[in-house]
């Protein structure tokens, strides 16, 4: 018979840092032959534990060679070494070593399932019954006796069928009925394999061995019959090999060991990376997505563009002229839809409805008259949508939105010849009646209907009070009266007829700078007027250059104000207009008389300056006869262009061309602007993220070191707790990729389910505040806009966290050998 193992000359010293080194084993020589019980035997301390580690490739030599069929094991790498005792050694130890968590046939197995062999039932059944455990498969560790544990763990070593068996004291912890039945197993299993039993036990070793060795000191002082010399035999290794399959099973099994922890990490987990989701979707905010989508939401395929001048003072709507046209057809490629605003002698051109029946409104519905008319040229038929009655075909026809047709319906329109009352939608788009616009005579022949439920139902909606819900009031007044302003012509601009009255002509648009203040829509008339001039009235025409100011137009200035209650005070006995005529004209003698200013004239930029020359105690600030004439000729100006666009992504792209109609006051100069239907409240939205947007940041950064922080250390406590079942894992010839295997799948299939939590409860939490905080409004609005991005982010976050996690404590725990984990040093 040939030896298979040669130990030539090893010592082992182990090195301490505190005292002095300890000299486990000294220059010991030893073959083994491929069968056979071998006893080592010896006191406590004297080194068989270490000669038996060194065997079994759980730890290494100080000194001389180990030779296992003339390979030295000293050569072998980390991964070789695995291999060496995933196929050559069976460990059995003293303290058992077997995984509690899993049950009897699948600690037996798993040593197979290294091997990467599919585990055969019968192969299982067969040992159970060589072991005497039959029926005990199904069992879970911690319902066995010590000697049955024990042998669960022959089985273990005995199903790969290994050369060589190493028993550390396995009957150490057991009682002399047990400890007999497993040297009986034992010595029965020496016939075919080789068994080296460690033991101090020498009456057993007495009985059962076939050779025993006694060890003293770390030297072999006795040995009762040497091995022959070694074989050059051939030693096949297996790479370890474990199935992810059978990975993740040990996985489900280990996670039902400490389900309260295991829930509350989930939980927790989930609720941060919820949390986390929302900051991230908030983060992830952009204003163009929340438009297009809100667009998208509420079925709306039209915007608007414009050109308009940011300035300190406020925005104003710029006019459009051909060469702003000729752009934006060369930009976008569409059909354009102009959109007019017309002028009579500098009024903008209305229609007229008749009075309001009874005091104040009945119902906020009808509060909003559609007269601030704008004239849409269609040149894309889609912007009218659905229509009751027709599309215009003359250019005397016109088609209207159905705000504007119940806004007729309610309170008349003028006609040529008197109110036109209409009962019914029917009645007002089949009649001949020509409605008045300025001179122009309409017909009114299609009226829009965008089929929306929610108009109906605020149509049919009991009065409101404007100050509680200012907001509301707001956001119907934008989404729905303002469609009223609307009409729609075909190739109507160009016949267009003015007013003549020039009487009480005014400018709706302009603003003057120049003394200290601005005075918005300054209402300005022509003609003979008093003029109030350092307390003397005098009445005469005004040159060109002059301007009258009234009263009005200053006398709400904050500084006037404080100065007029000051004043009030001082003259408490005279009567409030005295007082009041005598304040206004010293402050205007003060602050105005004879002081230049610029008139500027926002919708064709022209500026002009005056020189205030008298106060005027009515509501109207006076300029001259022929200046009126220069300044607010009768015209068409484009004011806007109407586009209709279904496409998401050509929306995006004009949307990132142009700036949003509503902007920060930080944005100066003029611009081309995009609007939609409810800019206001989408800006209202838009300064809320503007203004959270850093704290956001934060929020969002705290959640994620806390979504990191709980995951990490549970799968970091999980896996230091597991410290010792890696040990065994390694032993019995896991490799480190095994291990990661197993522990990463755990971790994994917690994230994933902390994750696809967390990922629903986002959803949720978003649709709430969506809910709760946009519900309300007379349009779908999404304030928070869900992105798929988010998801991605969430489970790349979990998914690197864990891998992270379980590379880091497993490698840790890879370079302490194996041996070492076992014993928890
Ligand atoms: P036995 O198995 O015969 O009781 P061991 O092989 O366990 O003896 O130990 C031999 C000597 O080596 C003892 O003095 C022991 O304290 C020491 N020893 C064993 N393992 C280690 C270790 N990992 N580090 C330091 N000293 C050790």
């Amino acid at each position: 018979m040939k030896s298979v193992i040669e130990l030539k000359n090893v010592s082992k010293v182990y090195k301490s840092k505190k005292s002095i080194d300890t000299l486990a084993l000294q220059d010991v020589s030893l073959k083994f032959q491929n069968s056979g019980m071998v006893f080592i035997v010896g006191k406590s301390g004297s080194g068989k534990s270490t000669l038996l580690n060194i065997l079994g490739g759980l730890d290494s030599v100080t000194s001389g060679n180990v030779l296992v069929e003339g390979k030295n094991l000293s050569e072998f790498s980390t991964s070789e070494l695995d291999s060496y005792r995933n196929t050559y050694v069976g460990f059995i130890f003293q303290e058992f070593n077997i995984l509690e968590q899993y049950n009897v046939s699948e600690n037996i197995e798993l040593s197979l399932r290294l091997q990467g062999k599919k585990q055969k039932n019968t192969d299982v059944l067969e040992i159970l019954e060589r072991l005497d455990l039959s029926g005990l498969g199904d069992r879970r560790i911690n319902e066995l006796s010590g000697g049955q544990k024990q042998r669960v763990s022959i089985g273990r070593a005995l199903i790969k069928s290994p050369r060589l068996i190493l028993a550390d004291e396995p009957t150490g912890n057991l009682d002399l009925k047990s400890s007999k039945q497993i040297f009986d197993i034992l010595k029965n299993i020496s016939r075919e394999h080789l068994v080296v039993v460690v033991s101090h036990d020498m009456e057993s070793a007495k009985v059962y061995a076939d050779r025993i060795i006694e060890i003293q000191d770390g030297k072999v002082i006795s040995d009762t019959k040497q091995g022959d010399d070694i074989s050059n035999g051939e030693i096949t290794l297996i790479k370890s090999k474990l199935p992810l399959s059978y990975a993740f099973n040990m996985v489900l099994s280990s996670l039902k060991v400490k389900p309260f922890r295991l829930f509350m990490t989930v939980l927790l987990t989930a609720i941060s990376l919820v949390f986390l989701g929302v900051t991230m979707t908030l983060q992830m905010f952009d204003q163009n997505n929340l438009i297009i989508n809100t667009m998208k939401d509420n079925g709306e395929h039209i915007y608007e563009l414009g050109k308009t001048e940011f300035s300190l003072l406020g925005d104003n709507d710029m006019v459009l002229d051909i060469d702003d046209i000729s752009y934006f057809d060369s930009e976008l490629r569409t059909s354009l839809n102009l959109v007019y605003r017309l002028y009579g002698d500098g009024k903008p051109l209305s229609f007229e409805f008749g009075e309001h029946e009874g005091n104040g409104y009945s119902n906020y519905f009808y509060s909003l008259d559609p007269s601030n008319t704008l004239v849409v040229d269609v040149r894309d038929d889609r912007i009218l949508g659905g229509l009751i009655g027709r599309k215009m075909n003359a250019s005397d026809e016109i088609v209207v939105h159905k705000y504007f047709a119940d806004y007729v319906i309610k309170y008349g329109i003028k006609s040529e010849e008197d109110l036109f009352k209409p009962n019914s939608y029917e009645e007002l788009v089949d009649s001949d009646k020509y409605v008045l616009l300025g001179h122009n005579k309409l017909k009114i022949v299609g009226i829009i209907d965008d089929e929306d439920s929610l108009y109906e139902e605020a149509r049919s909606s009991e009065f409101f009070d404007l100050d509680d819900d200012m907001d509301l009031y707001k956001c119907f007044k934008e989404n729905y009266a303002s469609k009223g302003y609307y009409i729609y012509t075909k190739e109507f601009i160009i016949n267009i007829n003015y007013v003549d009255d020039l009487e009480k002509a005014f400018l709706n648009t302009n603003y003057v700078v120049g003394v200290g203040m601005s005075f918005d829509n300054l209402r300005l008339s022509s003609g003979n007027i008093e003029i109030s001039r350092n307390g003397k009235t005098l009445n005469r025409e005004l040159d060109e250059g002059e301007i009258v100011l009234s009263l009005d137009s200053f006398n709400s200035g904050l500084s006037f104000k404080n100065s007029f209650y000051e004043f009030l005070e001082q003259n408490k006995d005279r009567t409030y207009n005295d007082v009041m005529s005598e304040f206004a004209s010293n402050y205007f003698n003060e602050n105005f008389l004879d002081k230049e200013i610029i008139l500027y004239d926002t919708q064709s930029g022209e500026e002009k300056p005056l020189k205030i020359v008298g106060l005027s105690l009515s509501d109207n600030s006076f300029i001259s006869d022929k200046y009126i004439k220069d300044f607010v000729p009768n015209k068409e100006n484009i004011v806007s262009v109407k586009v209709y666009e279904e496409d998401e992504s050509v929306l995006r792209n004009v949307f990132s061309k142009f700036l949003f109609r509503r902007q920060f006051n930080d944005v100066i100069g003029t611009y081309y602007t995009f609007s939609v239907i409810n800019s206001d409240k989408l800006f209202n939205v838009i300064v809320v993220y503007r203004e959270v947007e850093w704290f956001i940041v934060a929020v969002c950064m705290v959640f994620l070191l806390f979504a990191f922080l709980l995951f990490s250390n549970f799968i970091g406590l999980t896996i230091s707790n597991a410290k010792k079942e890696i040990g065994i894992l390694r032993a019995i010839g896991a490799r480190e990729v095994d291990v990661l295997k197993i522990y990463g799948t755990l971790s994994l299939v917690i994230a994933l389910v902390s994750c696809v939590l967390g990922i629903i409860g986002w959803l949720v939490v978003c649709k709430i505040i969506n809910y709760s905080i946009f519900g309300g409004l007379y349009f779908k609005l999404d304030g928070i806009v869900v992105r798929p991005l988010v998801v991605i982010m969430l489970l790349v976050f979990m998914i690197s966290v864990s891998i992270f996690i379980t590379v880091g404590s497993i490698s840790k725990i890879s370079k302490i050998k194996p041996i070492d984990v076992i014993l928890n040093k």
